[in-house]
């Protein structure tokens, strides 16, 4: 494997490309949410809040959103985002202490935020997807972050619809030392940070900058019986039962593995699986497209593929969901068809 000594810039290790400030903003951006996040973990562990939706949000999920995207309205003022978090709950008289706690963390990269900054820069989330735009889950896979699993800050960069940067910073996940990068790195904790631009590769490196960038590549599993598969931990939004359906269809006899976040992604992406399967539990449901455009970018550039249920490309342009694609496959590429048309045959897509 060729590995290329760090620190370097992420756009030398792609080869620059026509993205290479985008790709090194964002990368640098990411890295320190990342740690922003580990950091912020470490201290408050599970604790939570409510949004009205009932899906919880912490401390970290507002402060990354604040630290990367005031960075990002400074290095690109005319760029949209369009990211998870708005400040709504903490402009309320009791979001007083909890905005308090978000401005000493983000202070280490924004010195001088106060308030009313940090609460605007997490409102510019709010834009609308259109010919050029970022989007950002601050904290995708907050449900992991809670219950110590896998968690990452997800960003990317579209533009006439397609994802051409993407990051994403892992803040438990090693892929780069030795064999730490198994499919069960759900207990590893090292960090991580993937990146991507659009025909130029998909590399990871650690957190922490002493070690090596390595470019990512699929697994070369071909048969789909053998097939390592991946989907979410938490039960309640997926269909559990189409899910043990379509891995019986393939003839899968080891258990799937369950993680959070678009940490799966980035595995996949590595190597260390070869499928993850999202059917969610209302066909109706739709995804967002924070949860999928960084995620979707860096599996397609290690030699992956992304597509909906039915086999379809994923929809970046509809809006600020994937509004035309029910579920996600991912893969190493060559299982894919497999998939589709055991999802085919068994009825599982709408329409
Ligand atoms: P995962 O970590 O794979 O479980 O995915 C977490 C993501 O699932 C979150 O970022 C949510 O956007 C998404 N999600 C939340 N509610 C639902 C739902 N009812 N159906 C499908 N996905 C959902
Ligand atoms: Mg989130």
């Amino acid at each position: 494997m060729n590995r290329s000594r760090v620190p370097v810039r992420p756009s030398d290790v792609t080869r620059d490309g026509a993205w290479s400030r985008e790709l090194d903003v964002a990368v640098s951006v990411v890295k320190d949410a990342t740690v922003l996040a580990r950091d912020i973990h470490g201290q408050i562990r599970g604790e939570a809040f409510l949004k009205p939706d009932q899906s919880p949000v912490t401390i970290a999920d507002f402060a990354v959103q604040a630290v990367v995207a005031d960075r990002l309205a400074r290095e690109f003022p005319a760029d949209t985002l369009v990211a998870e978090e708005d400040a709504t709950s903490l402009r309320a008289r009791d979001g007083e202490p909890i905005v308090a706690s978000i401005l000493t963390w983000i202070r280490r990269f924004v010195p001088d935020a106060d308030a009313d900054r940090a609460l605007a820069a997490i409102d510019r989330g709010a834009g609308s997807p259109g010919d050029r735009f970022w989007t950002l889950d601050p904290i995708d896979g907050t449900e992991g972050f809670i219950r110590d699993g896998q968690y990452v800050i997800a960003l990317a960069l579209v533009v006439r619809g397609q994802v051409e940067v993407g990051v994403l910073g892992c803040p438990r996940l090693s892929l780069t030392s030795g064999d730490e990068g198994s499919a069960d790195a759900e207990a590893r904790h090292a960090g991580s940070i993937a990146f991507a631009m659009r025909g130029h590769g998909s590399f990871a490196a650690p957190l922490v900058a002493t070690g090596e960038c390595s470019p990512l590549r699929v697994s070369a599993v071909r048969e789909p019986h053998v097939a390592r598969v991946l989907r979410s931990r938490a039960g309640h939004h997926i269909d559990l039962a189409a899910f043990n359906e379509v891995i019986r269809e393939l003839g899968v006899k080891v258990a799937p593995i369950l993680m959070d976040s678009q940490a799966k992604h980035t595995v996949l992406a590595a190597g260390h699986a070869d499928l993850l399967l999202r059917i969610p539990a209302r066909s109706d449901y739709r995804d967002k497209i924070w949860d999928h455009a960084a995620g979707a970018l860096i599996l397609e550039e290690a030699g992956g593929r992304v597509t909906d249920l039915r086999g379809d490309p994923l929809d970046f342009r509809a809006g600020r969901t994937l509004v035309r694609n029910q579920g996600v496959i991912a893969s190493n590429g060559h299982v894919h068809d497999a998939v589709v048309d055991a999802i085919r045959r068994l009825g599982i897509v709408d329409g």
